[in-house]
């Protein structure tokens, strides 16, 4: 019998790897039941391993008995000092540009915008940049264990592609010479930090 896991997110983009993850690795993922009843928890952390944990142990209460795993993820730009970092979700909103969410759902497209404008005038070679993730697992409050994982790239100074979400378009994978949002759910899975964090957290769980 396969394991359950919920996943406590209500990003599509997020959830969307986490269901190719299922299908890889034989596993049932599902978003936590009741999620967008459940108010979401302010993500004081300063760091993806404190939101994530801070998740997974909020959410955890709302499923007893249930393996429930939280991701928290973001995009660090060297020439930003590692912003937007923990603020990824909400930079344009910062910035004074939009409501966090967006009532029309372009928060990733203002987000990128404000990236390429902070980013104007960087050459490419200075254009480096890391997705990292972070995905802890909780069980009834406590943490069971977490793993984190990363993947290397460019900013690019104009979208490409179609595919992913957030920063995907302009985030460049210089080894396939794609954006993020150029190549298919399994190959981004199989590099990307969120895929590299589930295979590792996954051996910890025992699945
Ligand atoms: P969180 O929900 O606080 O973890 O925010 C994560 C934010 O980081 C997202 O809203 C995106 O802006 C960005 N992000 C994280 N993972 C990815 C990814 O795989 N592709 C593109 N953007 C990502």
């Amino acid at each position: 019998m396969s394991q359950r896991l919920y996943v406590a997110t209500s990003s599509q983009g997020k959830l969307r790897d986490f269901r190719t993850a299922a299908a890889t690795h034989a596993l049932e993922i599902e978003p936590l039941p009741g999620l967008s009843r459940i108010p979401a928890p302010d993500e004081t952390g300063t760091t993806f391993a404190e939101n994530a944990a801070l998740k997974a142990v909020y959410y955890s209460r709302f499923a007893p008995g249930e393996l429930v795993l939280a991701d928290d993820s973001g995009l660090e730009v060297d020439a930003l000092n590692g912003a937007p970092g923990v603020r990824s979700a909400r930079f344009a909103s910062d910035a004074g540009l939009v409501d966090s969410p967006d009532a029309n759902d372009n928060t990733d497209v203002w987000n990128n915008l404000v990236l390429l404008q902070r980013m104007a005038g960087v050459p490419l070679p200075q254009r480096t940049a890391r997705y990292h993730c972070v995905l802890v697992a909780a069980r009834d409050g406590n943490v069971l264990h977490s793993a984190d994982g990363s993947v290397e790239g460019l900013i690019l100074e104009a979208p490409r592609g179609t595919g992913g979400f957030g920063y995907d378009p302009l985030f460049f994978l210089p080894d396939l010479n794609r954006t993020m949002a150029e190549i298919d759910l399994e190959t981004k899975l199989s590099l990307s930090h969120r895929g590299r964090a589930l295979a590792a957290l996954l051996p910890k769980l025992g699945l």
